[in-house]
């Protein structure tokens, strides 16, 4: 059985896929057709949680590829971006039987993978994609309420922003929600831009204090 400590010393994103492919921490290898561990750029500034894989990630490894992951990868696209620009998971690696709701074991079963993969990655934005991806790290949090408004809390030993969105597989079919996601999915450049702002004034108040105190000549 793969342990919490193997998984948090994976040293790179292709350690944790490896991990991945042997993992028998929950029984949804045992369903599987393929691991879905994640896709995208190790050193992305915005990495987005889905929620688990469905029929077409499961059949080809890749989350976000079916119409959901369509919606997603236009919105990205719409931004001047591409997927290989940011970095895609799910809070679960392998797809649920008949894409029922992920159950809480299975949630904890897998998360040590996520969390490696955020430490590894060390994005400036976590993006989550509907309910369980935030309820996941705030269950007290609700995503009617929190959407589309980017919050810092400590995690994990620093300070992360995140932004929390609808689903976009339960926006498809809303015209209203829909609206609403694409509404809030534009609001990541602004959030990344405060997110440098921020960064470099507080460099710059370090830098201050560190400057050496001006000699008076006369
Ligand atoms: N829905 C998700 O939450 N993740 C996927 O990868 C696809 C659909």
């Amino acid at each position: 059985m793969i342990t919490d400590e193997q998984i948090s010393n994976a040293l790179d994103l292709g350690e944790i896929a490896e991990l991945i492919s042997n993992c028998e921490r929950c029984e949804l290898h045992k369903t599987k057709t393929k691991d879905v561990p994640g896709v995208g750029n190790e050193k992305a500034e915005v990495m987005f949680i889905g929620e688990a894989p469905g029929k077409a990630e499961d059949e080809q490894g890749e989350p976000f590829v079916g119409a959901a992951g369509k919606f997603l990868t236009e919105m990205i696209e719409g931004l001047g971006w591409k997927r290989e620009d940011v970095y895609i998971a799910n809070v679960l690696k392998h797809r649920p039987p008949n894409n029922r709701d992920p159950l809480p074991k299975e949630i904890e079963a897998c998360w040590p993978y996520l969390a490696r993969q955020i430490k590894i990655i060390s994005p400036k934005l976590v993006v989550f994609l509907g309910r369980h991806a935030l309820q996941r790290f705030f269950p007290s949090l609700s995503i009617s309420k929190v959407h589309g408004t980017a919050f810092k809390r400590e995690w994990a030993g620093h300070e992360q922003v995140f932004l929390a969105l609808f689903h976009p597989a339960a926006a498809l079919y809303n015209g209203d929600m829909k609206d609403t996601l694409k509404e809030d999915f534009n609001k990541i450049p602004v959030v990344l831009q405060k997110i440098e702002e921020q960064t470099a004034d507080k460099k710059q108040l370090t830098a201050d204090k560190e400057k050496p105190k001006q000699e008076k000549l006369l």
